[in-house]
């Protein structure tokens, strides 16, 4: 039995260059935040460093990129949470975008002086960083949001641009909060509004928004197990229209956390499972990276997404 399994990990070793899930096995990698610059995706996440019988334990984030959605680099660890002075560690989840050639990574992490998670933005030149705090305070804490009273309201941060080159920034968990930013990325540029519950039923936590044609995407974590639900809207301002479930729950993993992007005329899900089986075992707080492709219906609702073992294709 034991030759037969080091045989089919031998085997398995040897087709390393076909897709599968987890796409990402040399550690754990959790809350994937997709960025795509020209013929490059890169892959923000979380390092889950929990040992089997730990909570969440994660010091730092990391980067990975890739070519083709199948073969992916490691890039190390281009920022930490101690890296920002104000705060006291974990790295929880966030999101890179770009703006006039830099690149704005909003990330979750705790607070040293204000109790509670908090939002901070780093800024680096390249997507590959280096990076550096771009305030050197805070840009969202806990204080400044008080539609529900609990210490972890304000995490993973996604930020959107609008055609009109109007930025935006969304988050939360519990209850789903947006506010504009300043041209400049790094302040808050008007009140923090909260999207009434009912345009996002049963929402958890992990905002994300894209667009396709006219239609604005907002998706999210809904319940506990959690699942992946979205609401559309005309208008980055909303009213959403809640839209049901885009995918199940994340295997072996009671959150699953999506991101979607794009790339070479495919759309892609990002999420993550907690079915790393080799060289370490996964769990919920020891995630991996996962992809699967995303479809829309004609009249652009998304069609639930299969959670597949294979994963995708190469991307030409
Ligand atoms: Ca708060």
């Amino acid at each position: 039995m034991l030759k037969r399994t080091l045989a089919l990990l031998v085997a398995s070793a040897s087709f390393s260059a076909l897709a599968t899930n987890p796409a990402i096995t040399d550690t754990f990698t959790a809350d994937p935040a997709p960025l795509v610059v020209g013929d490059t995706v890169y892959a923000y996440v979380g390092h889950d460093q929990a040992k089997p019988d730990e909570g969440y334990t994660m010091h730092e984030w990391l980067l990975y990129s890739s070519k083709d959605m199948v073969n992916w680099t490691s890039l190390g660890s281009p920022f930490k949470p101690t890296d920002f002075s104000w705060s006291s560690g974990s790295a929880w989840a966030g999101h890179v975008i770009e703006k006039g050639g830099k690149y704005y990574w909003y990330t979750t992490s705790d607070h040293k002086s204000i109790h509670g998670k908090a939002i901070g933005v780093a800024v680096a030149d390249a997507p590959e960083g280096p990076f550096k705090d771009a305030r050197g305070s805070a840009l969202i804490t806990n204080d400044m949001t008080k539609a529900t009273d609990i210490s972890w309201d304000d995490i993973d941060p996604a930020a959107y641009i609008d055609d009109d080159g109007q930025a935006w920034l969304f988050w939360g968990n519990q209850k789903a909060y947006f506010a504009k930013l300043k041209p400049n990325m790094i302040e808050l540029d008007g009140p923090i509004q909260v999207i009434p519950d009912a345009q996002v039923k049963g929402y958890t936590e992990a905002p994300w928004v894209h667009k396709r044609g006219d239609l604005y995407y907002l998706s999210y974590a809904t319940g506990f197990p959690e699942k992946t639900a979205y609401a559309t809207a005309t208008s980055i301002e909303g009213p959403w229209t809640f839209r049901g479930l885009l995918a199940e729950g994340a295997a072996n993993s009671n959150t699953i956390h999506q991101g979607i992007v794009d790339f070479k005329g495919k759309t892609y899900f990002f999420y993550h499972t907690g079915m790393m089986q080799y060289p370490e075992i996964g769990g919920s707080f020891r995630r991996s990276m996962a992809i699967d492709y995303l479809y829309y219906n004609a009249d652009g609702s998304i069609k639930k997404v299969e959670q597949t073992s294979e994963g995708v294709a190469p991307a030409r």
